[in-house]
């Protein structure tokens, strides 16, 4: 998979001793990748990843027969998954409390992608302040027919929209088809603000500019628009994480990137688990300096 992959059989090095079975095991048929071949790219990139997972209540798509079997979004703890994968006790709107999942390090990271996880997903808040959100997400979903061109030039006005009102923002690839507009926050407000906040700002756009924006999940609406999915930013929703593999075609992978390389990138999924040693390097670029980094607030409106 890489040129500097360990032989078989050596574990890669640095800290985490998890176990991986079934390194042969194929994942991504398509691209023809095993679980091996994934679980040395969470290895790798582990501390990217974690930068921005870790303490998030985390939801996984694990797909244990591999991405072309039957996969599923797990969010609770039912044990099991490994002891560096840890529970948190979150209030549940009906009353009572669930056990959800966070991890901190990279054993827990490897210790669910033995238990054949292939996606990250995480809240808008941290552990232990999970009622405190920390970023919006406007993930941009476009409709069927559109070409990536539309999805980065949409982008690219939501980012001078947020500028507008004195929001930075960031930009991700989400490794399917659309892109992610993350706006980091200084922790304060509560969810309902914070999905107040997205909701008011998605609408205000689609109202303005009726025939490119959609703010409303019916399908029918969204004939050859681009739907501003401003729900991710309500109490227990995610968003897929940095770095995170996707359970698609091709092992592709979530990826920041900066507005000017967007503006040039040509696909949506240009990164795979193959590309581990480039977005170590990349992360570690100017380009790339302080991204998802912002000392702001969400604006009292
Ligand atoms: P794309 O760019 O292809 O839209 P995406 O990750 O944005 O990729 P969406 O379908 O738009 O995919 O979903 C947005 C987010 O909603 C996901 O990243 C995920 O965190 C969450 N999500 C999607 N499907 C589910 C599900 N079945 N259960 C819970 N959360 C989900
Ligand atoms: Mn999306
Ligand atoms: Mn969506």
């Amino acid at each position: 998979l890489r040129e500097d992959k360990a032989p078989k059989d050596v574990k890669p090095e640095g800290p985490p001793a998890v176990v991986i079975s079934s390194r042969e095991r194929v994942v991504f048929p398509d691209a023809k990748a095993t679980k091996g071949d994934l679980a040395d790219y969470y290895a790798a990139i582990a501390p990217l990843l974690l930068d921005h997972a870790a303490m998030r209540p985390i939801s996984l798509v694990r797909c244990p027969q591999g991405r072309a079997k039957k996969c599923f979004f797990q969010k609770h703890d039912h044990g099991g998954l490994g002891d560096a994968v840890k529970p948190i006790a979150i209030a549940e709107k009906k009353g009572g409390k669930e056990d959800y999942i966070y991890i901190d390090d990279a054993t827990g990271l490897l210790q669910c992608v033995q238990m054949g996880t292939i996606e990250f997903h995480g809240w808008g808040s941290r552990a232990p302040k999970v009622e405190r959100p920390d970023r919006l997400v406007f993930d941009l979903d476009p409709d069927e027919g559109l070409s990536f061109a539309d999805v980065k030039t949409a982008a690219l006005d939501l980012r001078d929209q947020l500028a507008g009102i004195g929001l930075e923002s960031f930009a991700m690839l989400t490794g399917g088809k659309g892109v992610h507009i993350v706006v980091p926050l200084a922790p304060g407000h509560s969810w309902d603000a914070h999905k107040d906040f997205a909701k008011r700002f998605a609408e205000a756009l689609s109202m303005d500019q009726p025939d490119r924006f959609v703010a409303t999940m019916s399908k029918a609406k969204r004939k050859g628009k681009i739907f501003i999915d401003w729900l991710r930013n309500q109490r227990g929703a995610t968003a897929v994480m940095p770095y995170s593999a996707r359970a698609r075609s091709g092992a592709p992978v979530a990826v920041p990137l900066a507005w000017n390389e967007l503006k040039k990138a040509e696909t949506a999924q240009p990164f795979s688990i193959a590309d581990a040693a480039k977005l170590l390097r990349r992360a570690k670029s100017k380009t790339l300096e302080g991204w998802g980094e912002a000392d702001q607030k969400l604006p009292d409106v």
